[in-house]
């Protein structure tokens, strides 16, 4: 397993969340960036706050700091240059290597689901892009986000330095069976489909722990939460949804 060096310790987040910088000195940068944030990412704020009122809010999305969170983060610096006009219809859309971003409901009916505290440790299984990680940055310290393909790891690793992003460790290994060495986990969300909900996951889940994870077939799955309560395991099904696939040991195999 590789954990990509998180060596861009630029402007923390404008989120209230407490700086992951052991020195608490915000603003140093080794890429040296003269804005806190790209221009893009005021550039498209009436697209996400229309994106928010049309796609999230009508479907009962109404948590203030998760809209707080996608309403802060630029979904175009997540895409491909070519298809970043496409950011804020409502579906997936595609990345590299054959993978996706999720919908921007998905996103934030997975994080919802969650109910994140600030100090809740989670374990983000799928970087792809890194734009769920993105916004799981502004609603918890520390995040963790296992990607399986090298090259969407290290490419989701740079988008969130340049936005400053620092409280995200990203590390490339098969996520089906969770990051041992850092449980336990409060949350654990899963962005790839999976047969069946994997144990090791659960294993890694705090007490009082939530796991938000799509399990079903190759052409659709159930979303579902699984909280860890006086030692006991409930699944509650949210919402019917489709995800590539989960690919690793607890897992589909790699056709
Ligand atoms: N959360 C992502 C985002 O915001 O762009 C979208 C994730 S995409 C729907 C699913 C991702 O899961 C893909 O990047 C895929 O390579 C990754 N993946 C599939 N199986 C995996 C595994 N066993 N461990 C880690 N990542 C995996």
């Amino acid at each position: 397993m590789t954990e990509l060096e998180n060596t861009r310790m630029s402007n923390p987040p404008s989120n209230n969340i407490p700086s992951n910088d052991p020195s608490g000195n915000p603003g140093r940068t080794t890429h040296a960036p003269k804005h806190r944030t790209p221009p893009i990412y005021s550039d498209s704020i009436h697209a996400r706050r229309e994106m928010i009122a049309t796609q999230i809010c009508k479907r009962n999305i109404h948590n203030p700091k998760v809209l707080a969170a996608i309403e802060a983060i630029p979904r175009e610096h997540f895409l491909p240059a070519k298809i970043a006009t496409q950011a804020y219809e409502d579906r997936a859309l595609p990345i590299d290597q054959g993978q996706t971003i999720s919908q921007p409901y998905i996103v934030a009916c997975m994080t919802q689901a969650l109910d994140i505290k600030p100090d809740s440790t989670i374990l983000e299984i799928g970087t792809g892009s890194g734009y769920q990680a993105a916004v799981l940055s502004r609603l918890a310290r520390n995040i963790h986000s296992v990607e399986r393909i090298e090259s969407l790891a290290h490419a989701a690793e740079f988008r969130l330095g340049e936005l400053g992003i620092y409280n995200v460790r990203i590390h490339i290994s098969d996520g089906s069976v969770g990051l041992q060495e850092f449980a336990p986990f409060d949350r654990i969300i899963v962005t790839a489909a999976a047969p069946a909900t994997p144990q090791p996951l659960v294993d890694q889940l705090a007490e009082g722990g939530k796991l938000v994870i799509p399990v079903g077939d190759e052409n659709q799955q159930q979303l579902l939460l699984v909280t860890r309560n006086d030692h006991r395991i409930v699944e509650q099904p949210l919402i019917a949804c489709r995800f590539v696939k989960l690919i690793g040991i607890a897992g589909w195999a790699a056709s």
